[in-house]
């Protein structure tokens, strides 16, 4: 940058970086970054986030290979002073406080001179951070992460000459722990239910977490107008990205957004990676009920580099090492020469809106759906259902309300795993009965032998894919049938199909 327009820049720290009164300057872990001398001790204290590198300079003449440093490191950025008054208005979306950077941070970055962007985030309050998948996990109080989220993303909107705003949402983590009424979290806590919360943000949202979501969207859009809105595609398995998805399409379909702002979906960055077949299903969700979305892919070469900057700011959530080459790989173009984001623009929504099109697991849904269905009718005045966990449910309450309502005269003996056990334990109901199992072998012997067993009531099997692909085998051979046992890969799969038959009046 030439010194000129350096010092007209405003040079604003970093949040998560602090320096102690030992000399060093630690990230938000603690870990030391680097020992300051005096002189760089004395810069770092006077960057403020107001005054101009040319008065930082003016009070410390040798200030400016100092703060090129801090900024080399990641320590502080570089803010251009102004941006142009007369910006279209663009309204950015995104579920969790960094998604927006990830994902269409380029386009942001090459725009920002004739957009005003305003980057909404619909889960502002946090507990999350890099820290919790330690070997030694670290946690800390809510506040602190949602001040320190808040305060990176304020940073990366002011990058680009724009600003951030949030909901009060809680992101999954916390929501699994609110429907546990178990909001002290501590290590020992996480350390039991980290599987359970793993399943909770892998498992759809319910019909309350999308209505919560409704009423603030339409309390916002009633106050703020918009010439443009980007949207989540909701790719993936992270059900706070389907939520934001579902939510703002359910309330597209109601207000008149449509009708004064174009809207365009983006592609969610990582997931994108992972799944580029999800993108194909909901551009054919649009079209199966005449619905219409234009996908255009826009360079993005000459902001790449400003944009690994801004996805460099959140270091609470990922190191730069792990986080850059997936958000360098997702921009790759097919031909590898240039870097691109593709937004889609809603040009019609679709008449009818059904939500298991949008999701990333519908074709899973769709193949239980059919195997469940006939186990479902037969045997729904059944007096006995036997059911095995071998991984958690992740919203056990609601899943197991489900699976009574499909049985409403059965007792279910529930046989849950181990890994599965902490979060089933102090479920109680009149016709639940669980035990737990205490090791993989002994779960693999008793549900053998249930499904070998003369007794031929139903069986429900909750085990992941792989288990059920293996016991999908073993049924093509014969070994048992299975023409009364429902094996899913996950409660979410199966809590979908249950959901969708009392949706249908079915059950
Ligand atoms: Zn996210």
């Amino acid at each position: 940058m030439e010194n000129s327009k350096f010092f007209t820049f405003v040079t604003e720290k970093n949040p998560n970086f602090s320096l102690g009164d030992d000399g060093y300057l630690k990230d938000f872990f603690s870990r030391p970054e680097a020992k300051l001398n005096a002189d760089e001790t004395k810069v770092w204290h006077s960057i403020d986030g107001f005054i101009s590198n040319r008065d930082i300079e003016i009070r410390h003449p040798s200030a400016l290979k100092h703060l090129v440093k801090f900024h080399d490191k990641g320590w502080c950025e570089f803010i251009e002073p102004h941006f142009p008054i007369a910006r279209k208005s663009v309204l950015v979306v995104e579920p969790h406080m960094d998604d927006a950077a990830f994902s269409v941070g380029g386009l942001m970055l090459a725009r920002r001179n004739e957009c005003r962007f305003t980057i909404l985030s619909m889960t502002g309050v946090s507990n999350y951070t890099e820290g919790m998948g330690f070997s030694t996990p670290m946690l800390f109080p809510t506040t602190t992460v949602s001040r320190l989220r808040n305060a990176e993303s304020a940073l990366m909107a002011r990058m680009i000459g724009g600003e951030h705003l949030s909901f009060s949402m809680p992101d999954a983590p916390l929501r699994y722990a609110d429907l546990n009424k178990n909001s002290s979290w501590s290590i020992e806590w996480f350390i039991q239910h980290s599987l359970a919360i793993e399943a909770f943000i892998k498992h759809r949202a319910s019909l309350d977490e999308r209505c919560i979501i409704e009423k603030l969207i339409a309390d916002f859009i009633e106050k703020n107008k918009y010439e443009e809105v980007w949207l989540p595609m909701g790719l993936g398995w992270h059900s706070d990205h389907e939520l934001t998805r579902d939510a703002w399409l359910n309330m597209l379909g109601q207000c008149a957004i449509l009708n004064s702002s174009n809207v365009y979906l983006y592609n969610d960055v990582p997931y994108i990676n992972e799944y580029p077949l999800h993108c194909e299903q909901i551009i054919d969700a649009f079209n199966k009920h005449d619905g219409c979305l234009h996908s255009v892919e826009y360079e993005i070469s000459s902001a790449m580099e400003e944009k690994k900057r801004i996805v460099g700011i959140y270091r609470s959530q990922f190191s730069p090492l792990d986080i850059l080459p997936r958000v360098e790989y997702a921009a790759r173009s097919k031909s590898s020469s240039f870097y691109q984001e593709t937004l889609h623009r809603i040009v019609r929504m679709p008449s009818k809106i059904n939500f298991l099109n949008f999701y990333s697991r519908a074709q899973n849904v769709k193949l239980l759906e059919g195997n469940a269905e006939k186990i479902l009718t037969k045997y729904h005045k059944s007096k006995r259902v036997r059911l095995f966990v071998g991984m958690p449910f992740g919203r056990t309450s609601e899943d197991l309300l489900l699976i009574l309502q499909a049985f409403p005269d059965a007792n279910v003996e529930v046989r849950v795993a181990s890994n599965a056990w902490d979060e089933v334990k102090d479920y109680v109901h009149p016709r639940i009965f669980l035990g737990k199992v205490s090791s993989k072998l002994n779960f693999a012997s008793l549900l053998f032998a249930a499904l070998l067993s003369p007794w031929k009531g139903p069986v429900l099997v909750i085990v992941g894919e792989r288990a059920r692909r293996i016991m999908n085998a073993i049924c093509r051979r014969k070994v048992f049938n299975d023409s009364h046992f429902i094996a899913a890969d996950t409660a979410s799969d199966l809590a979908t199909v249950l959901l969708g038959r009392q949706e249908r009046g079915e059950r």
